[in-house]
């Protein structure tokens, strides 16, 4: 029997769902009926990789964020398919870029959830057992706009035109109890399609739901934001990424969000392992590893002992020894705000039957490490799963775990002597580090097809794809005049295609000529967006007076997302648009300075912006970017650094070479050694340039719209506040080594040649950044799985 052409598939689907052909159907019908028609193609190859992963070790990536970004292009490429697709739309008078419209799913924050996404597709692609487990949030990261400056936030209803990469998957759902209450965890699978579509995993994410038959109206709402309906109580679990948590409410929600996809999860994987291999527990860590993406799974290991004691009949100690061979746990921060703890009263009231597993473990360890002696004795109190009246999840995850990871060498290093110290005494060899890597598929060969052509062309393989340590042959071109031209023209033909594209978007045109200087990443004090706008209003001053003679036209692009409780995050988007707004109103800079925010910076932007950079913004406090991978994306497509020496920007210019990247500021043993007597105010008194510029946000030049903000930021560097020290973050400090490192690069990019060499020098280098180095590193030393 003849196999029915795509063309012939797709104009039966969309007469089917809609009652239009190709010709007619609007973007999202396309989009909905391409995706059924890729689903039904590879149904088949899902259900063999399916069959061999429960045949072996595998393992399950626990995350609270999988930042996936938009589906459509990056399976077409997996596939093999963009062009027959592209033809095929042709030909029926439709057009595959129209699919630029559908949104991402942005069912993540930033780093931490594309680091997650990036991993699924490294294990696909070199075909590991690895499956990922989420929560399927009703509503991803807020959409972002801009009002008279300030940032707006509208609810990301990402599934309003429907969801055709899911799956929903009713016979494994799974019931969650509360104790006072209990839903329904209905699993949703989307297929994460290796490139070559040989191996397909699955993303397993959990939507809540009521019951069925369970009356709500039994239980009072107080513990509640308002008084809402059992539906939506349910409902409430799934709904929101990181509800706010700054009230008792938001806390207990947060706190069975988590618990409510551990759980499920947990179940899940139980549930599999009995159906294979019966009810023999202890051999679990044998065929199952699952690691913990952060702190916020961490539930999952007081689960796994309460549902194998309770439902099984284990014993404590054997089956919390089960958990420890069966977890593994990320570490992705060194601030300690961040490491998660719950106060313990508000803990047992969100998740009690879970708090009742923690105080056993608590107990154990109690009474193991006082038995250990020597230095479990004597860090107990530090490394307590309970400390100080709280749960600590940190802890938990590192005592319920076999091994802890570091996400750069750096981070890694302060965790064995700064943050987890205690237990580095105790166990020396646990914490190990694993550079954390971006998957080249979407951050090359998706983003920039220009460049790709040319590294395939140059290397007379498209094995890069899938092997990037190909690109360091590319090094004997690095003197060859032609290419670098060509590699050049590359760059040149990306950004006036995002100059092309900001127009369109944010009515902004910035000449494709200028250098451009990008800054895309989560809004943060610690990755000081406010020290390059400050620095942006230092050299317009100069400029103005005369005293900066020459200077290259500079496009300086920033791309963020403040959180919406972050109020100085916000009032620093506020000032950069402030910023934008001043210089362009003068011309007598316009013609030198473009400064642009961009709106609702996600994956889909990123793909845009990272291709386009003539210099990579990683400018982040030494010693507080665990890793960044945002660096990593710009450097794969050509881009200098210019930054700390912080995370894994450290890695890459030992990678790229000093000589091509521009790394400035103090590192972190020198901040360590001026912490205590770091005094902003005197520093300012020296230096009229930081001084000036730190002056227009109160002096009148510029207008936050009588809001405070500009005199609190302002604050934030000469006063501090309660919560922390004037200039934490030491952007004053820096102020004056980034600006020498920031106007070298301006006067280096003069020598285009020589520029394009350095940029050239980053691709070449880039190799060891791969999600696939690090997915490997993870599967060989962390879960001990095999590549199928
Ligand atoms: C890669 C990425 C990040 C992480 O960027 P960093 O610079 O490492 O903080 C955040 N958000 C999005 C959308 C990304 O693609």
């Amino acid at each position: 029997m003849k196999k029915s052409s795509l063309a012939e598939d797709l104009n039966r689907e969309l007469l089917a769902q809609c009652g239009c052909s190709i010709a007619g159907a609007k973007p999202f019908e396309l989009h909905n009926a391409l995706t059924k028609c890729l689903m039904n193609r590879i149904a088949p190859a899902w259900a063999e990789s399916k069959k061999i992963y429960q045949e072996q070790k595998r393992a399950y990536y626990f995350s609270a964020e999988f930042l996936v970004g938009r589906l459509i292009f990056n399976n077409l490429l997996a596939l093999g398919m963009t062009e027959e697709v592209r033809q095929v739309l042709r030909e029926n008078g439709s057009d595959l870029n129209s699919l630029e419209e559908i949104e991402d799913a942005a069912l993540g924050n930033g780093g931490l959830g594309r680091l997650a996404a990036c991993f699924l597709d490294s294990a696909a692609t070199l075909g590991y057992p690895l499956d990922g487990y989420g929560i399927r949030y009703r509503y991803g990261l807020f959409r972002q706009g801009l009002k008279d400056g300030f940032q707006t936030e509208t609810a990301d209803d990402w599934t309003r035109f429907g969801d055709p990469w899911s799956i929903r998957k009713d016979r494994d759902a799974a019931d969650v109890d509360f104790g006072d209450f209990s839903v329904r965890a209905v699993p949703y699978d989307m297929p994460v399609i290796g490139y070559g579509g040989r191996r397909i995993n699955t993303l397993r994410l959990w939507q809540s739901e009521p019951v069925e038959g369970f009356d709500f109206s039994k239980f009072n709402d107080q513990d509640y934001d308002g008084a809402v309906e059992g539906k939506n109580r349910a409902e409430d679990l799934s709904r929101v990424l990181y509800p706010n948590d700054s009230t008792d409410e938001g806390k207990l929600l947060r706190i069975r969000q988590q618990y409510f996809f551990c759980s499920a999860s947990v179940q899940d994987l139980l549930r599999r392992f009995v159906e294979r291999y019966g009810e023999d527990f202890t051999r679990l860590p044998e065929f199952t590893a699952i690691q913990l993406n952060d702190t916020h799974p961490t539930s999952a290991v007081c689960e796994l002992v309460r549902i194998l004691c309770e439902e099984h009949g284990m014993d404590f100690e054997p089956a919390f020894q089960t958990a420890q061979k069966t977890f593994r746990y990320t570490n992705h921060t060194v601030m300690a705000e961040a490491l998660e703890t719950w106060d313990l009263e508000l803990y047992e009231k969100a998740v009690p039957r879970v708090c009742a597993v923690l105080r056993r473990i608590d107990e154990y360890q109690k009474k193991s490490f006082l038995a250990a002696g020597g230095a479990a004795a004597k860090n107990l109190k530090a490394c307590g799963v309970i400390r100080d009246g709280a749960a600590h999840m940190a802890n938990l995850a590192i005592y319920g775990s076999c091994a802890v990871n570091g996400v750069a060498e750096l981070h890694t290093e302060i965790l064995k002597n700064s943050v987890l110290k205690e237990w580095n005494e105790i166990s020396p060899g646990l914490i190990r580090n694993e550079t954390n890597g971006i998957t080249q598929r979407r951050w090359l060969a998706l983003c920039n097809p220009e460049l790709s052509a040319l590294v395939t062309r140059l290397l007379g393989t498209k094995d890069w794809v899938t092997d990037l340590n190909l690109l360091s042959r590319l090094e004997r071109f690095a003197d060859d005049p032609a290419v670098l031209e060509q590699f050049a023209a590359v760059k040149r033909e990306k950004k006036r295609q995002l100059s092309d594209y900001i127009l369109k978007k944010e009515s902004v045109s910035i000449p494709d000529d200028f250098l451009f200087d990008i800054q895309v990443k989560r809004l943060h004090e610690y990755k000081r967006q406010f020290l390059n706008a400050l620095s942006i209003l230092d050299l317009y001053f100069g400029i103005k007076d005369g005293s900066l003679k020459s200077f290259t036209p500079t496009a300086f692009l920033f791309g963020a997302k403040a959180a919406p409780g972050y109020a100085r995050a916000k009032g620093i988007i506020k000032l950069i648009n402030e910023i934008a707004r001043l210089v362009d109103s003068d011309p007598a800079v316009r013609d030198l300075i473009r400064v642009v925010f961009v709106q609702n910076y996600n994956v889909s932007y990123a793909e845009k912006l990272v291709c386009a950079a003539d210099l990579s913004e990683q400018i982040s406090t030494a010693g507080t970017e665990a890793s960044g991978t945002g660096n990593m994306k710009f450097m794969l497509n050509g881009t200098p650094t210019l930054g700390t020496y912080d995370g894994a920007n450290i890695e890459i210019v030992r990678e790229s070479g000093f000589e091509n990247n521009y790394i400035f500021g103090a590192r972190v043993e020198e901040l360590d050694r001026i912490r205590e007597s770091y005094d902003p105010k005197a520093l300012l008194k020296n230096n009229p340039n930081a001084k000036r510029a730190l002056d227009a946000l109160t002096d009148g030049t510029l207008d936050d719209g009588g809001c405070g903000i500009f005199k609190e930021l302002s604050d934030s560097l000469l006063e501090g506040a309660s919560w922390h020290r004037p200039d934490q973050y030491f952007l004053l400090y820096d102020f004056d080594s980034y600006r020498e490192a920031r106007l070298r690069a301006n006067s280096d990019y003069l020598d285009q040649a020589a520029f394009a060499r350095k940029e050239f020098m980053n691709l070449v280098h880039s190799g060891k950044f791969s999600s696939d180095r690090t997915v490997t590193g993870y599967a060989e030393e962390i879960w001990q799985v095999q590549k199928t």
